[in-house]
């Protein structure tokens, strides 16, 4: 065990409170993260904050519904420790405010991390937060790794390799997944939860949505765009969108898919994937966003069609 990880384990488990936090739109990376912690710190007052909401067939992780969602950074209440999980950048928790805080976590898989925190454990050779935190957990002398937890680390894992397709699908992942495993979880039950379990709705919308699709530069690049309108069509809400950008990653012959979602407020909410050589992050980067090399994202103030027009003249230089 290295000596960040050791100390970590030791802060974590001296804490009278933990703040978890996860970034906007959390995912099933981000959440697992989460609730690992606060199911494995039964004894402890763990409190998880999301500055948004999250998709609705989360709903199957055990504790979601202490899943605090603030408006403001003000309804966020003081702790010893803040915890950051699967957050890139400080950014991704909107308004926060260290003063609040006596120490800084920061455990985390995105290569672009600046490593913000006290005390930072970034790898991006990780295939998920969840296994990071796996590794911490497994060394830690106050709770135990029962089935309940393993539930949660596994569901980071498996939707953060798209259910073990995406090329951080590594003999690690699988060494972790046996593991997780072993604690007594049903794989196929969560994989039913995670990819099988929508609401009506959101297929509405992935409907509408895959309508838009677009083929750019010889079919290289593919572009979906989900319009303000689309949710007040269908009664869908911003966190149905959840993997919507992998319909357009799917197409034969595409090496970069681009993911437009309209936001209420004004401005877009973009998604990138790519599937070979092209590194999304740095593409997101140009647009103060960030994330991982196949998968990144990023948030501009611009009407959908100005956005798609300054994303593809950045990917067409990129393109071999
Ligand atoms: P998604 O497209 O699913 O929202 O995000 C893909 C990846 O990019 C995730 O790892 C996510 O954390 C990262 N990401 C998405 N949007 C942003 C953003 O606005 N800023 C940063 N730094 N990362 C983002
Ligand atoms: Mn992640």
């Amino acid at each position: 065990m290295n000596n960040t990880l050791q100390k970590v384990v030791e802060i974590l488990d001296s804490a009278k409170d933990i703040a978890c936090f996860v970034h906007k739109s959390p995912d099933g990376d981000a959440l697992g993260s989460a609730l690992a912690v606060y199911n494995f710190y039964k004894d402890k007052k763990v409190r998880i904050w999301s500055p948004t909401g999250y998709p609705e067939f989360y709903g199957f992780l055990p504790g979601v519904e202490n899943v605090r969602v603030y408006n403001d950074f003000s309804e966020v209440e003081k702790a010893e420790v803040a915890l950051f999980l699967d957050c890139g950048d400080i950014g991704r928790v909107p308004g926060f405010d260290r003063s609040i805080f006596k120490t800084i976590i920061n455990i985390d898989h995105h290569e672009s991390n600046s490593g913000f925190a006290h005390y930072n454990i970034v790898d991006p050779s990780a295939p998920s937060t969840t296994t990071l935190l796996y590794e911490i957990l497994k060394n830690s002398k106050k709770g135990t790794i029962d089935s309940i937890v393993a539930k949660c680390l596994y569901t980071g894992l498996y939707t953060d390799t798209g259910g073990f397709r995406y090329s951080n699908t590594t003999a690690y992942a699988f060494g972790v997944a046996a593991s997780l495993i072993s604690y007594g979880i049903n794989p196929s039950e969560i994989a039913f939860e995670v990819y099988e379990s929508y609401p009506f709705r959101r297929m509405k919308l992935l409907a509408l949505a895959l309508n838009t699709l677009e083929l750019y530069f010889n079919g290289r690049v593919s572009v979906m765009t989900v319009y303000k309108e689309f949710f007040e069509k269908t009664g869908s809400l911003a966190e149905d969108t959840e993997d919507f950008v992998n319909y357009a990653r799917a197409i034969k012959g595409v090496e970069v898919a681009i993911f437009i979602r309209e936001r209420l407020s004004g401005g877009v909410k973009i998604s990138l994937r790519s599937k070979n050589y092209l590194n999304v992050a740095e593409i997101a980067r140009n647009f103060g966003g960030g994330g991982h090399f196949h998968a990144a994202g990023c948030e501009m103030d611009l009407p959908p069609e100005v956005a798609k027009k300054k994303l593809l003249e950045v990917i067409a230089g990129k393109l071999s």
